[in-house]
């Protein structure tokens, strides 16, 4: 199978990466500033490459590029309606092609594919004023494809922008990244991202910033999480969690089922609900002023400051480090069963009671 147009793809997974205008993205105003002042000042690098986190806007702020430089009305309208953006947002502009690794097999992105898009690249724009090429993960193109892309890369045709994209930046090559002009996107911090999703959904502001603590400052994993049900998973895990904590040995065996049974698509989902309880827990033992801003399960407040007094420091520093430990089973295939189960026992028994 050749590399696949992502362009229907990309449509399907949500229409608003590609109906952002370039100021829009949260928490990547300064990046947003200096494409904008290159733009104006007619300095525009010929090849970009936009990394960092998963899910920050990386891929919205190309498209936010391509309209800010095509579109008739400046790019600043969301629901610009002119032929540019409509064709934009139905991934049908003919002007800008993109690239991404197969989908099965090594995802790869090959020489083939690269061999392909030489022609389209050299020809001179048909639709607008200039021609788009975005390469995503492009960390995935193995050492052929890498050189033979090296060429495009370092004499690009007059018309050609090339807009590189990776969660990736040391998986890709030197060679590569000497030849763009990098930038580097950030995770948003939790309370700005917790405000952003009440302006975006509404909703309780407890649970806006969880969701935030849970997608680590992405801003594309808390809508995802949103409308997932993280939250009741997360709610029958801490609830199984707790009653082994409170009744100790005895409800071993039925809480490890329980975990398991729970996380059965991700245990390591289910471990981070675990670590942030327990991580939660300490700090509300070591900063107890403090904890009312830190806590991640902040609607659990009264249990955690309920437990973590039953607990010494020590017990439960060890005790986070044992669940922490777990996540370097979570990913293979074990019995998970039983990993919880010496999972729990090793909690128990670095938990110290006061
Ligand atoms: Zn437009």
């Amino acid at each position: 199978m050749a590399e696949r147009e992502i362009a229907h793809e990309v449509s399907e997974q949500g229409e608003r990466h590609r109906e952002q205008a370039l100021d829009s993205l949260i928490g990547q105003e300064e990046l947003a500033g200096l494409l904008r002042r290159m733009i104006e000042r007619d300095r525009l690098p010929h090849a970009l490459l936009f990394h960092g986190p998963p899910q920050v806007g990386k891929r919205s702020m190309a498209y936010a590029l391509v309209r800010r430089l095509e579109c008739h009305e400046g790019g600043e309208d969301f629901d610009c309606a002119c032929r540019v953006c409509r064709k934009l947002r139905r991934g049908s502009w003919y002007d800008l092609t993109e690239l991404a690794p197969e989908t099965k097999g090594q995802r790869m992105i090959r020489v083939e594919t690269i061999r392909e898009k030489e022609d389209f690249l050299a020809m001179m724009p048909l639709e607008g004023r200039r021609r788009f090429l975005l390469i995503h993960d492009a960390d995935r193109m193995n050492a052929e494809a890498s050189n033979a892309f090296l060429k495009t890369l370092e004499e690009p045709p007059a018309h050609l922008h090339i807009v590189l994209l990776t969660d990736r930046w040391s998986a890709l090559s030197e060679t590569i990244r000497s030849r763009c002009t990098a930038l580097r996107f950030r995770s948003v911090e939790r309370s700005r991202l917790a405000e952003w999703l009440r302006e975006m959904a509404g909703g309780d502001p407890v649970q806006n910033s969880l969701l935030a603590a849970l997608a680590e400052g992405s801003p594309g994993r808390a809508l995802e999480l949103l409308h997932s049900d993280i939250l009741a998973r997360r709610q029958q895990a801490l609830e199984s969690f707790r009653t082994f904590t409170e009744q100790g040995y005895r409800a071993l065996f039925k809480t490890a089922y329980e975990l398991n049974q729970a996380s059965a698509d991700d245990p390591a989902e289910m471990l981070w609900f675990l670590l942030s309880y327990s991580r939660d827990m300490l700090v509300t033992r070591v900063a107890p002023n403090a904890a009312a801003d830190l806590l991640i399960n902040a609607d659990l407040t009264d249990n955690v400051s309920a437990e973590s007094e039953r607990q010494s420091t020590a017990g439960l520093l060890a005790a986070l480090e044992k669940i922490a430990a777990g996540f370097s089973w979570s990913g293979r295939m074990v019995n998970r069963q039983l990993a919880l189960e010496n999972l729990l026992l090793d909690v128990g028994a670095a938990r110290r009671p006061l």
